[in-house]
């Protein structure tokens, strides 16, 4: 079959021609439908080779974005049918801890001590013909949901929706939240905002065309994220409260003015993989403002991403790529030149 790998560290990825995984004992083996590329694969991408090869093999067929078709059961697997069109839960985990039991594998206390990695970010994921997915646990039916169009919302639905449900209890009427970086995962934590909340939704990007998708998405307001951002955004809400500032971005500019934002019992939320410090303490710190960075998100909560597309309150701007294509869809990603998400459908 054919793959997209990562084979040479600092090269961009290859079609290569790879041997058909076959599913052993409790695995299921997917006939991919579709793989979306994330911003953090580029990130992996970008590591030097003692970074990269402390975490991550090569070569390794990327893609932790899946969606597929039930191809071929291995033994004992009673959960799934051939046939089932499923959507990937990519943040494996134990599936025994107490973080996993309650569904929260992206935090399993055991992963890293036990060698279970994601699909695409420690073995081989989705951007192939087909793809190994080690337990049925894994997969949540995708029902009637067009593969290519929902597939992001196994990551740039997922994540956001996550880190916006951890601040939801402050996301009242009357406060605004900021979004930072509107791309893949942003441009879809915008619509999550309006669809769960009744906040003001200000969206930052560097840009232009970025926020002219945020706003076609939801947002009330978009800013350039420049130095004049503070000020904008004080003008277009006046006094309201900010109660959140989720950062898709990560990096050090954005952590500083995601700072300057924070007001009494504001959330910082950085979700963006970027190498960020940020202060704080009683003095010269809003009272009780919060720093959070959250990781992926709980199966059930795919579970309710879902649930929101089914509903037709959040859509994922798609750009598609073939397989044979794919390496352009990190390229577009890494030039920025995509509006939301590059899906590769094999
Ligand atoms: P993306 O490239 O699609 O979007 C990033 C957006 O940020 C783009 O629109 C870009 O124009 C904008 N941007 C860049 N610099 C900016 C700045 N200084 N100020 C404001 N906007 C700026 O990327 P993505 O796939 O949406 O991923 C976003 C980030 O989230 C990445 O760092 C990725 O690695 C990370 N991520 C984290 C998790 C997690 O679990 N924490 C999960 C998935 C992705
Ligand atoms: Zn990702
Ligand atoms: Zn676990």
């Amino acid at each position: 079959m054919k793959a997209l790998q990562y084979v040479e560290i600092g090269e961009p990825p290859q079609i290569r021609e790879v041997p058909t995984p076959e599913p052993g004992p409790g695995q299921v083996r997917l006939k991919v439908t579709a793989a979306g590329a994330c911003h953090s694969d580029s990130f992996v991408m970008s590591l030097d080779e003692e970074q990269y090869t402390a975490s991550y093999p090569l070569p390794m067929t990327l893609g932790h974005e899946g969606a597929g078709i039930v191809d071929k059961l291995g033994e004992g697997v009673t959960e799934v049918t051939v046939g089932d069109s499923v959507a990937v839960y990519g943040p494996w985990g134990c599936g025994r801890c107490y973080q996993c039991a309650q569904g929260k594998e992206n935090y399993c206390e055991r992963a890293a001590e036990l060698g279970i990695t994601p699909p695409g970010l420690g073995h081989d994921g989705s951007m192939a013909e087909y793809m190994i997915v080690d337990s049925a646990r894994h997969l949540v039916p995708l029902g009637d949901l067009d593969p290519a169009a929902n597939v992001a919302l196994t990551d740039a639905g997922l994540t956001p929706y996550h880190a916006i449900k951890g601040s939801l209890p402050k996301l009242v009427p009357g406060t605004v939240a900021v979004v930072i970086g509107t791309g893949g995962l942003g441009h879809v934590a915008i619509q999550i905002l309006r669809a769960m909340t009744s906040v003001t939704v200000i969206a930052l990007d560097v840009d232009e065309k970025k926020l002219e998708l945020a706003q076609d998405v939801g947002a009330h307001h978009a800013f350039l994220s420049n130095g004049d951002a503070v000020d904008a955004i004080r003008e277009a809400t006046g006094t309201a409260a900010i109660a959140a500032i989720f950062d898709f971005v990560g990096i050090q500019p954005t952590a500083d003015l995601g700072a300057k934002l924070r007001g009494t019992e504001t959330d910082q939320v950085l979700i963006g993989v970027g190498v960020a410090s940020v202060t704080m303490g009683t003095l010269g710190s809003p009272y009780d403002a919060t720093v959070r960075a959250p990781y992926w998100g709980s199966r059930s909560e795919l579970m309710e991403v879902l649930r929101l597309a089914q509903a037709g309150v959040i859509t994922v701007e798609t750009e598609t790529f073939s397989l044979s294509d794919a390496a352009t869809a990190y390229e577009r990603l890494h030039e920025g030149t995509l509006r939301g998400r590059a899906v590769v459908t094999p």
